[in-house]
């Protein structure tokens, strides 16, 4: 069993590693930069280490200095958290090389995940619906408009290597394919290092769920039902929520048969997320999330489970400690992700709290929220028996929610969250995009 523990990240997530890390009795260093000296997970763990300046490419992206601070540190193990180099093949290797494990799947099956395009084919391989698409990367206008004309639009570029909603363009003509087409390629290389596009049919207003996954080094695959993440603001997702309205009980065991049938055959270790997209009453595979994911309390809400826990009992080769028909979901549970639109010193914080609520965050009172890294800064849950319910104490948590000294998302979060349009149910991703549009969220 691991001893202890670097955690490779900061802000909420490396609070998140380091709670259920002191549950389980492992020891944890968090690494930081110099400008989260005092930060919360800082103050938190047991034991902290400098690995570097302010900016990410040189402290939370510094491959050497992490795994150099992880062996100098007598750690035994390594937690990416996310973003950062939670999906980083070359980390997981180094990390693995020095002796360490990586709190992760293999770093073959990150390497393979993290090419959307390979994940998409072995997605097919094994008859999952996709979303149809070029059949592999196009490398010029060319193949672009030769994979069009058989596609017809509209049709979405997509970087191989794509992330957090990076890259992503939508094209109604061949005059606008061809326009895009090495634009789209140049922010590629720039922010992934790799130009590879590909094309896929674009959706017009799709749902996207997605299934969380925990598989252990025994060959236990298990998914813990789907997150609906419908709610997005320039494909970056703002509010999730389990169940998803429009998941019926079929189209959950199919998706999660789906999503678990792809992981044990790609033999994924750990905790990670295969994303969908769902079109009337249909679910097309887009991608696999070879880490946790922001989200991931929602499912720990309604099934009761420890995801980090999960992760880390399964880089130790224990055993899962349920099965597939353990897994109960219950209730409805809904995050709604604050993020900060400015820097700077926080004067007031008053967190929510009460029955059916959560809140992940390294805020506080005088700590200053620097300009470097990650908008996100606090992540708020609540439960209900229902969606109604759980929507009725959002929309109160949020009330009791305060953050002053910097600007952030709380208000808008409050107006979706009230919005009648999104209590109903009967949306897409288009849902805060026509919001903004009409004025109704500001
Ligand atoms: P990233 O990895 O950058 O987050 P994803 O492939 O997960 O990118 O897509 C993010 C979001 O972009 C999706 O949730 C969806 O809203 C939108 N999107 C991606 N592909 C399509 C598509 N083919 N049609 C419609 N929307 C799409």
């Amino acid at each position: 069993m691991i001893q202890s523990l670097l955690v490779a990240n900061r802000g909420e997530i490396a609070l998140r590693v380091i709670r259920t890390c002191r549950e389980m009795g492992i020891r944890t260093v968090v690494a930081h930069s110099v400008a989260d000296r005092d930060s919360l997970p800082v103050r938190s763990a047991d034991a902290s280490v400098c690995i570097g300046p302010a900016p990410a490419r040189d402290s939370y992206l510094n491959i050497r200095n992490l795994v150099t601070a992880g062996v100098l540190c007598g750690c035994d193990a390594v937690h990416p958290g996310v973003g950062f180099l939670s999906e980083n093949a070359a980390f997981a290797r180094e990390v693995r090389d020095a002796g360490l494990i990586f709190i992760g799947p293999d770093p073959d099956v990150i390497e393979l995940l993290g090419d959307k395009i390979r994940a998409k084919r072995s997605a097919m391989d094994l008859g999952i619906p996709v979303i149809p698409g070029s059949a592999g990367p196009v490398g010029n206008v060319k193949e672009a408009l030769d994979a069009a004309g058989s596609l017809g639009y509209p049709l979405i570029v997509k970087a191989a290597a794509g992330g957090g909603g990076k890259g992503m363009r939508i094209v109604r003509s061949d005059r606008e394919l061809s326009d895009v087409l090495a634009v789209a390629s140049q922010e590629a290389m720039k922010a992934f290092a790799d130009g590879t596009v590909y094309l896929e049919k674009y959706l017009e207003n799709p749902r996207h769920v997605e299934i969380q996954i925990v598989a252990d080094r025994k060959g236990n695959v298990v998914h813990l039902g789907e997150r609906d993440c419908t709610v997005q603001q320039n494909h970056q997702k703002l509010i999730e929520e389990s169940p998803s309205i429009v998941v019926t009980p079929e189209l959950r065991s199919r998706m999660g048969e789906d999503a678990v049938r792809l992981l044990r055959v790609l033999g994924y270790t750990g905790a990670g997320t295969v994303e969908f997209l769902v079109d009337e009453g249909r679910h097309y595979f887009m991608e696999v999330n070879a880490r946790v994911q922001v989200e991931h309390p929602v499912s720990e809400a309604v099934t009761g489970i420890d995801i980090i826990r999960q992760q880390i009992l399964a880089a130790s080769d224990e055993a899962m400690e349920f099965r597939q028909e353990d897994v109960m979901l219950g209730g409805y549970a809904v995050e709604c992700r604050i993020n900060a639109r400015s820097a700077g010193r926080v004067t007031r914080f008053e967190s929510p709290g009460g029955f059916g609520v959560r809140m992940d965050t390294f805020l506080y009172a005088g700590y200053f929220v620097p300009p470097w890294y990650d908008h996100l800064v606090a992540k708020l849950i609540c439960v209900g028996r229902t969606r109604p319910e759980g929507l009725r104490r959002m929309e109160r948590a949020l009330g009791e929610l305060t953050i002053e000294g910097i600007d952030t998302n709380t208000a808008m979060q409050r107006k979706i969250v009230a919005h009648p349009r999104f209590r109903k149910g009967v949306y897409g991703t288009s849902l805060l995009g026509d919001l903004l549009k009409e004025g109704a969220l500001s």
